[in-house]
């Protein structure tokens, strides 16, 4: 099964990811994590993508791209994978497509996790006081909500065009989503 799970900034994508990844065997690939962990070392990578994160911008679209074309490359992605947080941009769907295409692999579906935008301000200043992610104060996040709905949300219509968009009702507690989610995804997977 190959995966993407779309959703603003607090939807529940990375919680949600996990559950599925577990239960389908399938890799699960969170580019936001990828980052962190290459901040965390002081990679090359990590170093030019920390100043964009900081700011609640995206880190530019070649850089992304090429990190996740590599990492789908491995062995492990070979059998199914989800994707969590990529892609982001128009251009970045058009460049997973390609790829894609090439190896005759094509998505089987993109899982949109829907919430209000009322909520996820509240949940992502819940997260902030939790985690002390420094992307996570308040500046930052309306950042990262505007560059959601700029140039994330495009990808909805683009997916929708493909027949590959599904919706979940995001609200609710964690282990409701991810009933919704793993129902819809068996019944994919049979239909
Ligand atoms: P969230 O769960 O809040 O959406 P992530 O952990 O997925 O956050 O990502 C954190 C940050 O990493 C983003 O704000 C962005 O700067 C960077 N990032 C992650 N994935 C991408 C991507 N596909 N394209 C550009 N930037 C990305």
């Amino acid at each position: 099964m190959r995966l993407v799970l779309l959703g603003p900034p607090g939807a529940g994508k990375g919680t949600q990811a996990t559950t599925i990844a577990e239960e389908f065997g399938i890799v699960h690939v969170a580019t936001g994590d990828i980052f962190r962990g290459n901040v965390g070392q002081g990679t090359d990578l990590g170093m030019q993508a920390k100043a964009y994160m900081d700011r609640g911008e995206l880190v530019p679209d070649q850089v992304v791209i090429a990190m996740v074309i590599d990492r789908l490359a491995e062995p492990d992605a070979a059998s199914g994978f989800l994707l969590d947080g990529f892609p982001r941009t128009v251009p970045q769907a058009e460049a997973l497509e390609v790829v894609l295409q090439e190896r005759d692999q094509p998505l089987d579906a993109v899982v949109r996790f829907n919430v209000s935008e009322e909520e996820l301000l509240a949940r992502l200043e819940g997260r902030r006081e939790e985690e002390g992610r420094t992307d996570d104060d308040s500046e930052v996040i309306r950042k990262r909500l505007v560059e959601y709905r700029t140039k994330t949300a495009p990808l909805e219509s683009f997916y929708a065009e493909r027949g590959l968009l599904h919706d979940v009702d995001a609200i609710g507690t964690v282990e409701e989503v991810s009933e919704r989610t793993l129902k819809l995804l068996r019944r994919l997977g049979t239909s």
